[in-house]
């Protein structure tokens, strides 16, 4: 038996005034996977425990069969994961974005999305100067990690900086005074950033060009490395991932699934969706089991881009799902199981934690389909599946 999990990020919706108060998967022509819940058998999944917000990073632990209450520790250590560092138990990561400030306010979460080479300068210099508190690891564009050995500095309360742009920077490092978690070293870093950014030739450049400087560091999601057991000493069976993002990887890295790496991933609207659907069926000739996420729904539900979403989705359908589905026969028995992990509904251009619409499809029990025949958010409410938890889709599948 092969088993395929396609999640298309952000593909749950809320109605829209502009569909005549449908939602994107209601409107989006999708034939595959509304020949797939005729069927098969639908139900909802939630993903994100009361506990957590509602990150991708939360909501793909769940469908990858990883109650996050339990193994959740953090964006910062799941990304780290993913570039291959090396993290010792005691060590905890951040993520450290380069922002723009602009009179004590968060101008730009993201320091007018300053190029990684530029970054990779900054980096550089920020670990000449403060070689003594940790270790700073270049990635992509404004996101970057610092990794510092503390373990008390997991629990201490960061802020995403996108979620407060505009806002005064000191209202969200005023961490209490009585230094036990090393809450101060860290604040002092994020204030003397400044000192090392602001006339740095990198940013002096930038402003010349009218571009945002990046002229301090902001570090939030932070975690100690997570301990996740094996997927295969779980459920016994091999398996890989297909996605564009890196706190996916990391997921992948530390459960033992392998990462397939396809040219063109890329995340976004761009993203090449022949090529994914072409990897994961190369894949199923060595694993059980496929995870394919695509992140272009959700992207499209943050910019609050309807369009954009329902051509994210009939693409899904068409070019990953069509493709599986004219080449999986050939590897024998098959389960195909459909959800987001999370809604990014248009109108609210960010995640919520409802429950998401799920079809699963056996090839060896069509006679068991329910009465649902389409695959949205609605008609799933009738599936024989029901409310369950994500992280109990996998051993529900192996069933
Ligand atoms: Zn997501």
């Amino acid at each position: 038996m092969k088993y395929i999990i396609l999640i298309g990020d952000g593909m749950s919706d809320y109605p829209i005034a502009e569909l005549n108060n449908k939602t994107p998967l209601q409107i989006a022509n999708k034939p595959n996977m509304d020949k797939l819940t005729l069927k098969g058998k639908a139900g909802l999944v939630e993903n994100v425990p009361l506990s957590l917000d509602p990150g991708s990073d939360v909501a793909n632990m769940s469908i990858f069969g990883y109650n996050p209450e339990k193994y959740y520790s953090g964006r910062g250590p799941l990304e780290a994961g993913s570039m291959g560092i090396d993290l010792a138990p005691d060590d905890v990561t951040f993520r450290c974005n380069f922002i723009t400030e602009e009179d004590g306010k968060i101008a730009d979460f993201n320091a007018g999305h300053i190029t990684s080479e530029e970054a990779a300068i900054l980096i550089k210099d920020l670990n000449r100067h403060f070689f003594e508190e940790g270790t700073f690891y270049p990635g992509i564009s404004y996101r970057h990690l610092f990794v510092k050995t503390n373990k008390n500095l997991a629990n201490l309360k960061t802020t995403p900086p996108h979620d407060i742009v505009g806002e005064k920077i000191s209202n969200y490092i005023n961490w209490d005074d009585n230094d036990e978690n090393g809450a101060l070293a860290i604040r002092n870093m994020m204030l003397e950033s400044k000192e090392v950014l602001t006339n740095h030739p990198v940013n002096q450049k930038r402003i010349a060009n009218n571009q945002k400087p990046a002229n301090m560091i902001w570090l939030w999601g932070q975690g100690l490395k997570p301990s996740m057991p094996n997927f295969k000493d779980i459920y016994g069976i091999d398996g890989s991932v297909i996605t564009g993002v890196d706190l996916l990887k990391g997921i992948a890295v530390f459960t033992g699934l392998n990462n397939i790496d396809v040219p063109g991933a890329t995340g976004f609207f761009d993203t090449d969706y022949k090529a994914k659907g072409k990897y994961a069926v190369n894949a199923l000739k060595d694993n059980d089991i496929i995870f394919i996420h695509i992140e272009a729904p959700d992207e499209a539900g943050h910019a609050g881009d309807i369009d954009e979403k329902i051509k994210a989705i009939e693409r899904i359908d068409k070019y990953v799902l069509g493709q599986i589905l004219d080449n999986i026969g050939s590897f024998g028995d098959y389960k195909i199981a459909i959800l987001p992990d999370h809604p990014t509904p248009i109108d609210v251009r960010t995640h919520t934690r409802d429950p998401t619409p799920l079809t699963v499809y056996s090839s060896v029990d069509e006679s068991s389909a329910d009465d649902v025949s389409v695959y949205d958010e609605f008609s799933v409410k009738n599936g024989s599946l029901g409310v369950f938890n994500g992280y109990d889709l996998i051993n529900k599948i192996l069933e």
